[in-house]
């Protein structure tokens, strides 16, 4: 499989150049050439497989040509070896026709594991191939960081370093980064807000020299690669429910729209998804435009759903190409216009396209507690934030008798304090963190200062060469 960008002047490349590079060398993103077609006997014939052999197929096409290709399926064998629930990505029914998708039987509780641990593990098996290292550098408010960290523990051919702002993410979030201990992990505390450590990653990545010095890397929302993970538990959902032989709907909660994208490519690559609701929260960019058919930015406001406080949706690019029917040019000119305006619009009949798969949704925070509520007394169920939101989407906009499958993206325990404000339950840690508080910390503080990270930098990564 060879993949183009979506800006469209950036050479196209294979997956293993896809993976390492991230973000395309005109700004773009990548997406594959073409999307793969599974027929409906496909599809039939993939039901009642276990996740990591489904994994494996629906992904197959899109690692063609990889030099790791036939190495693939074990490689997926291991990355979902490490869940703690057998089926990885389990349903949950709560009513007639409504279900909850968890994936938070990760390590790090959040459905971000699903796409890391395949992620680290791909990055490594490439550059052993290639016979090189390299160093991932990367800024969390949270979640992402220590996903990122255990997905790159002890892997031979990368060190990890990332960067939070000190003292502003919550006692479990800091402890899931400093708790790891694995030597080539360093999780740094910066003396600032996330915007600084963010400017300062921007600010090592700018400087050409020390990148390739070190083969700077990251794995961020936009890597091809994480997205594509995510199409398998679609997959596995809609094929469980009776797929394809049964429409389903799916709500998910959505910040960089990275994981609702992967729904919009499953349904393109055959599965019979009926419609998707984006779930937001008071960050409701999304909801907007799929009302009003314009994208005009807001200012960030802290909610009780964090990993979705956000603005501006980086992978919606993805979905513009497509719209555009692949018109790099005019995405360019999209993003230009959003970037100097803070807005653009689509046209009425792109708008049409959109509105035939989407729905937006917003759920601010009283509306995310009444949820977590509800569901506890009608359910026994205890949802965390972000989940609440993608259920109280799927409640307001599910058609009477379709089927409809609502993302839970966090094990509630990472959220506790919204979670006993709307129960009075403390949600405890599952069993595979229940010692977090004993473990010691390792965690180095740095100022908020590029010359003290790259000397950091330095002092810790082993560089480019495999010794
Ligand atoms: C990252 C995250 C989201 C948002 O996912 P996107 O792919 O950015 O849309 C939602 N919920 C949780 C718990 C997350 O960690």
């Amino acid at each position: 499989m060879r993949y183009r960008s979506t800006r469209g002047t950036a050479p196209n490349l294979g997956f293993d150049d896809v993976l390492l590079t991230g973000l395309a060398r005109d700004g773009g993103l990548y997406l594959p050439e073409s999307w793969p077609r599974f027929s409906a006997e496909t599809l039939r014939s993939l039901r009642g497989k276990p996740y990591a052999e489904l994994a494996a197929a629906v992904m197959q096409p899109f690692v063609a040509g990889s030099v790791i290709e036939q190495d693939f399926p074990q490689i997926v064998a291991e990355s979902y070896g490490v869940f703690d629930h057998s089926a990885v990505t389990p349903l949950k029914q709560l009513d007639a026709d409504l279900w909850l998708l968890e994936l938070f039987h990760g390590p790090t509780l959040a459905f971000k594991d699903v796409a890391l641990q395949l992620l680290g593990r791909l990055f490594d098996a490439v550059l052993a191939r290639r016979r090189r290292r390299l160093t991932i550098v990367g800024a969390t408010s949270g979640d992402t960081g220590s996903a990122a960290l255990e997905a790159c523990r002890d892997r031979g051919h990368l060190d990890i370093f990332v960067l939070f702002p000190k003292g502003r993410t919550s006692e479990v979030q800091r402890r899931q980064m400093t708790t790891i201990a694995a030597r080539n992990t360093h999780a740094i505390a910066i003396d600032g807000s996330f915007d600084d450590c963010q400017d300062l990653v921007k600010a090592l990545f700018a400087d050409e020299a020390f990148r390739d010095e070190f083969g700077l890397s990251a794995v961020n929302s936009i890597n091809w690669a994480r997205i594509m993970a995510q199409i398998v538990y679609y997959f596995a959902a809609a094929l469980a429910l009776g797929a394809p032989d049964r429409r389903v709907c799916f709500s998910v909660p959505t910040g960089n729209f990275g994981n609702v994208y992967a729904a919009y490519a499953a349904r393109q690559m055959g599965l019979p998804i009926e419609r998707l609701f984006v779930a937001s929260n008071r960050n409701d960019i999304l909801a907007r435009f799929f009302e009003e058919g314009e994208m005009r930015i807001g200012s960030v406001e802290p909610s009780l759903s964090p990993s979705m406080d956000i603005q501006v949706s980086s992978n919606f690019e993805r979905l513009l190409f497509d719209l555009t029917g692949g018109n790099g040019a005019e995405v360019a000119q999209l993003m230009t216009a959003f970037r100097s305006d803070g807005c653009y619009r689509l046209t009425p009949q792109r708008m049409a396209q959109v509105s035939e798969i989407f729905r937006g949704f917003r759920l601010d925070d009283p509306g995310t507690v009444a949820e977590i509520r509800e569901t506890y007394a009608a359910t026994g169920e205890i949802l965390d934030p972000h989940s609440a939101v993608g259920l109280g989407t799927a409640r307001a906009l599910a058609d009477p008798g379709v089927a409809t499958i609502s993302l839970a993206c966090a094990h509630s325990a990472k959220f506790p304090d919204a979670v006993e404000q709307s129960t009075g339950v403390r949600p405890p840690l599952p069993e595979r963190l229940s010692d977090l508080y004993d473990r010691p910390e390792r965690v180095i503080e740095l100022p908020n200062d590029l010359n003290a990270l790259r000397a950091h930098v330095r002092a810790h990564a082993k560089g480019l060469s495999v010794v």
